[in-house]
């Protein structure tokens, strides 16, 4: 006996964008942009600055808009919503409970100044999950233990290291378990020795499963743990595959090139 069926939703992406494109007035950002991202895997995206990276990841998670082709996120479509048979624009409410399914770290760490590392991360489960106060900090200490903060829960974001601050950030995108998480150039802002304590939290996610997009210029990083690589220059992806043919074996002459730059 085969298993049963269950009519090919497990084959539907997490995230599929189809011919995308993204025009900031006369300058086109995203010039028909194709990518898939299934459960489960750590999707990244290299390429040089100024090339449409961070515009993507924006355009996922209803940052910005986006002028052709289509982001589809599970059974929806980016910024339209369904009325009968009809795709209507998606109303605000809807748009930012879609926003709070899907979690982002971004290069700054954007922690509330003014709360504790446990309150930034309990602080959208109370808000949008609606999750009692108690329930809500004990699950806020576990992420707090699972990026190896649990000491640091009452200490404020100014009185934590740029990777503590980062990865308390982490803990937070990831408290109302997304059904995404997207990471732009998560440790660009850190020093060098900050680096590795990140990475770990962040190889330990893709380990553990969680659905993401990376997007980095840590090239040996994504050549250990991503499931795919996306290159992408002026809004286009020039490839794309395993790291193992993307980063080790690339077939085009712009990648070869920025690999040589950012190696
Ligand atoms: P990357 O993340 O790959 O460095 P971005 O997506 O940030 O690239 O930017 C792509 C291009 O779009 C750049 O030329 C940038 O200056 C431009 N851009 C980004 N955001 C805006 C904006 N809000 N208004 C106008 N231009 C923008
Ligand atoms: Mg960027």
């Amino acid at each position: 006996m085969t298993a049963p069926a269950v009519d090919g939703v497990a084959d539907v992406p997490v995230v599929s964008l189809r011919g995308v494109r993204k025009n900031f007035g006369d300058l086109q950002v995203l010039d028909g942009i194709d990518l898939d991202v299934h459960a489960g895997e750590a999707a990244f995206v290299i390429g040089p600055s100024g090339s449409g990276k961070s515009t993507m990841l924006r355009c996922v998670n209803s940052l910005e808009t986006y002028q052709g082709g289509q982001i589809w996120v599970g059974d929806y479509l980016v910024g339209a919503e369904r009325k009968g048979d009809r795709w209507v624009e998606a109303a605000p409410k809807v748009t930012a409970a879609r926003r709070a399914d899907i979690g982002m770290v971004f290069q700054r760490f954007n922690l509330f100044p003014m709360m504790t590392a446990l309150d930034n991360v309990v602080s959208g489960m109370r808000m949008v999950g609606g999750v009692r106060k108690q329930a809500a900090e004990r699950r806020g200490m576990e992420l707090l233990d699972r990026v190896g903060l649990s000491a640091r829960a009452g200490f404020y974001p100014s009185q934590l290291s740029g990777g503590q601050q980062q990865r308390v950030a982490i803990a937070r995108a990831i408290a109302a378990n997304p059904r995404l998480v997207l990471f732009d150039e998560p440790t660009s802002a850190l020093d060098p020795e900050l680096v590795g304590e990140v990475l770990d939290v962040m190889r330990d996610l893709t380990r553990e499963g969680m659905t993401m997009m990376v997007v980095t210029h840590e090239i040996a990083f994504a050549l250990e743990v991503a499931d795919s690589v996306y290159f992408i220059d002026h809004g286009v992806v020039v490839e794309s595959g395993p790291p193992s043919q993307v980063i080790r074996d690339p077939q085009h002459a712009r990648t070869r090139e920025f690999l040589t730059r950012v190696r």
